[in-house]
């Protein structure tokens, strides 16, 4: 039977290419996703050709929504071996132009959520000694980004709680890493003009703008047997924006 791996924020951009990317390495695949209710259908049907897949909603700032999804998931699918924390939100605001809403918001769908997914699928990982997290972070929280000041903190919380988890679940047998996306050609981008994104590639060693399946590939290597002895990183897949 297939390893069963969980995608949050699914339905589009990176998730969609991770999505793919895991069916395609032999894991039966859930699709979770909020609003993108039919791009996550269509996306299960075409994974289905490969690998067992469905998709779920949840909304990863609910605890009772993610573990309705989480039980959803054991149900259909059986238990998770992997979890990938994606589902995230952006925003670009002078801090000072910050409500505490927005921080809040920012808070909980970016780095409350990986604690949530993350208590829903140990459950499962701690009873059999075996798992794999890997949570979608960012060179903001690596570096810091000017006007993203609350998702520079949400995404450094990320990139903390994966190195803290990965030393209390070791022994455990479960692996939990990080990766850290540069600037990826998706729907968080749709505030940039064509001129900051050029500027952007610019500014990136590699000259370009990364595309989904680059993040993909980082997560697949992580979750992959070559990845057993590896835990507590945080791997930067930004064209040399960060070295
Ligand atoms: P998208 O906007 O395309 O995708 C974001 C995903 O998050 C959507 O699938 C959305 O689901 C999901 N999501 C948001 N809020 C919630 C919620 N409350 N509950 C459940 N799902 C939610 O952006 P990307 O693909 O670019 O982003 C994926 C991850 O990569 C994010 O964590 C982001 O911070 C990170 N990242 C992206 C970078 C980039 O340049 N693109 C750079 C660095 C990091 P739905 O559509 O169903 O509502």
């Amino acid at each position: 039977m297939n390893k069963v791996a969980v995608v949050t924020g699914g339905a589009k951009g990176i998730g969609a290419a991770v999505c793919r990317r895991l069916a395609a390495d032999g894991f039966s695949v859930a699709v979770l996703y909020r609003t993108s209710q039919q791009e996550a259908e269509a996306l299960a049907r075409e994974l289905s050709a490969v690998t067992d897949a469905i998709c779920v909603p949840v909304d990863v700032t609910d605890a009772a929504s993610v573990t309705a999804a989480f039980e959803q998931v054991t149900r259909e699918l059986g238990p998770v071996y992997a979890l990938v924390n994606n589902a995230g939100v952006a925003a670009q605001e002078l801090l000072t132009d910050v409500t505490d809403g927005a921080w809040n918001t920012m808070i909980e769908t970016d780095l409350g959520s990986v604690f949530r997914c993350c208590r829903a699928a140990l459950s499962h990982m701690l009873h059999s000694h075996d798992g794999r997290i890997v949570n979608i972070a960012s060179m903001w929280g690596e570096i810091g980004g000017s006007m993203e000041t609350p998702y520079s903190a949400a995404k450094a919380g990320v990139i903390g709680l994966t190195k803290a988890l990965a030393k209390e679940v070791g022994p455990s047998g479960i692996t939990v890493n990080a990766v850290s996306p540069g600037v990826i050609r998706t729907d968080m981008l749709a505030a940039f003009s064509d001129e900051t994104l050029a500027e952007l590639a610019a500014e990136t060693p590699l000259g370009r703008i990364g595309e989904p399946n680059d993040v993909a590939g980082a997560v697949s290597f992580l979750l992959s047997a070559d990845a057993a002895f590896i835990t507590g990183v945080d791997l930067s897949v930004s064209g040399g924006f960060v070295i």
